[in-house]
């Protein structure tokens, strides 16, 4: 016997019971975005493998070891998108988008993949939403965007999140604050990993990203880093609009992000209920990105979060997104000629916006029934052989019980204009044959 196939690791389906939940997140957050101002844009899954080793930096772990990463027929190498920045920055110069716009507020959603090793709300396949907004400087924007990230938050029902913010400097108070860093953690560099030895030359900044306990042991207490003025003014700013905004957050000089691109501002929204992987939003500025990529010195600001650890965190609040429209009509035919009129009905139902089934088991009456009700429908219309010859059937009231006979043509009528306009024929002209039990 062949053996069944599975998923592979670190990816998950999400299967129908809970869509309406993640379909609640998207439709709840494009909303919150568009009152912002922000338009969607949808780029490539797949892109040039080069343009994320040039944008997220050779030293970042994603570029390091988690990027699906293949070669096309034609031996071009090409890359599973890890994340959605770097793409909207591509497309964004590609089409000279910034020609045209001084400011320019997109949004994207979609799959993203990074081979990392799984867990409770670590995925290979996993979605993010995320907003970049290009073409200021204005640290205006960073608060707006942390807000931004609060108030959609709060649409969703997850109120019980925490802001926290740094300032990782630019490129020129940047050199300094590695110096401060090193020096910081100088002889007890042997205590740390594999990992943070190598980041102590390339990267040291990551070091604090380290999540492993003894690394954290020897960063703790690290001083504020030294940022320039302008750099400090900025963040001394952003703290300023977030205070006016009432949004409360916590400064936190560990708080440095996985990716080289970053200037300034980051930030990440955390919830305590999500365990090791308690972020379930990050971002912050970018000043020097769109120039890293070959445009002109557009600075930027944005972020994403993760559906899964939004959607994992509602289900722990027993909220289960949107119920579906009920069924309002399931056709129960007994019989070809039945099944061909019910089918033409069910066409009229579903044209007139009403949710509408047929049973196409062939199974008996009592079955359809059972099988109606299961499926949660209000009304349930039955079609007999002889019903079917004279183009009536039996419209049953599931919640009530109540039953009437209708003429097909009035069927729809009934659930639009209601029962005074449509013609009931007497139960006795008909009788569905051997089935009176069962009604
Ligand atoms: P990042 O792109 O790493 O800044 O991540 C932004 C957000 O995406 C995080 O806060 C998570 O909610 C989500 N995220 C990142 N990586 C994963 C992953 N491997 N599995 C699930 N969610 C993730």
């Amino acid at each position: 016997m062949t053996e069944l196939l599975q998923m592979p690791r670190g990816t998950r389906d999400i299967l129908p019971v809970e869509i309406r939940l993640w379909q609640f997140i998207e439709e709840t957050v494009v909303r919150i975005f568009e009152l912002y101002n922000y338009s969607e844009i949808r780029t490539p899954i797949f892109e040039h493998t080069d343009l994320f080793t040039q944008s997220l930096g050779h030293t970042s772990d994603i570029v390091e070891k988690e990027m699906y990463t293949f070669n096309d027929r034609k031996g071009r190498s090409l890359t599973l998108r890890p994340e959605g920045t770097a793409s909207v920055v591509r497309s964004y110069l590609e089409h000279s988008i910034h020609k045209n716009e001084a400011l320019t507020k997109v949004y994207y959603r979609g799959p993203m993949f990074r081979y990392e090793r799984p867990q409770a709300g670590r995925f290979r396949q996993f979605h993010q939403i995320g907003v970049e907004c290009l073409g200021s400087r204005n640290p205006i924007l960073d608060a707006e965007m942390i807000g931004l990230g609060v108030h959609l938050f709060d649409e969703i029902g997850l109120t019980e999140l925490k802001v926290m913010l740094n300032s990782v400097g630019c490129n020129i108070c940047r050199p300094v604050i590695r110096e401060q860093l090193r020096e910081f953690i100088g002889d007890n560099l042997k205590h740390l990993c594999e990992d943070c030895n190598r980041r102590f030359t390339n990267n040291p900044l990551r070091i604090l990203d380290c999540k492993k306990p003894t690394c954290q042991k020897y960063t703790m207490g690290i001083p504020m880093f030294s940022i320039c003025q302008d750099c400090g003014d900025h963040f001394n700013a952003v703290q300023e609009y977030l205070d006016a905004m009432n949004i409360t957050f916590v400064v936190d000089n560990h708080l440095v992000r996985g990716l080289e691109y970053y200037t300034k501002t980051t930030f990440e929204i955390v919830s305590p209920d999500l365990g090791a992987q308690n972020a379930i939003c990050g971002g912050g500025r970018y000043d020097k990105l769109v120039q890293m990529m070959g445009g002109p010195d557009i600075p930027a600001v944005g972020f994403a979060f993760g559906l899964e650890r939004a959607a994992m965190l509602l289900q722990q609040l027993g909220i289960q997104g949107k119920n579906p429209p009920a069924l309002t009509l399931y056709v129960a035919p007994q019989g070809h000629l039945a099944t061909l009129q019910g089918m033409e009905l069910l066409d009229d139902f579903r044209r007139a916006n009403l949710r509408a089934d047929i049973d196409v088991s062939g199974r008996s009456l009592k079955n359809q029934l059972k099988a109606a009700n299961k499926l949660g429908a209000e009304y349930v219309l039955i079609i007999g052989e002889d019903e079917a010859e004279q183009k009536v059937g039996l419209l049953k009231n599931m919640a009530n019980g109540q039953q009437q006979t209708l003429a097909f043509s009035d069927v729809l009528n009934h659930f639009f204009l209601g029962t005074e306009t449509v013609q009931p024929i007497q139960p006795n002209q008909l009788v569905l044959r051997g089935m009176e039990e069962v009604l």
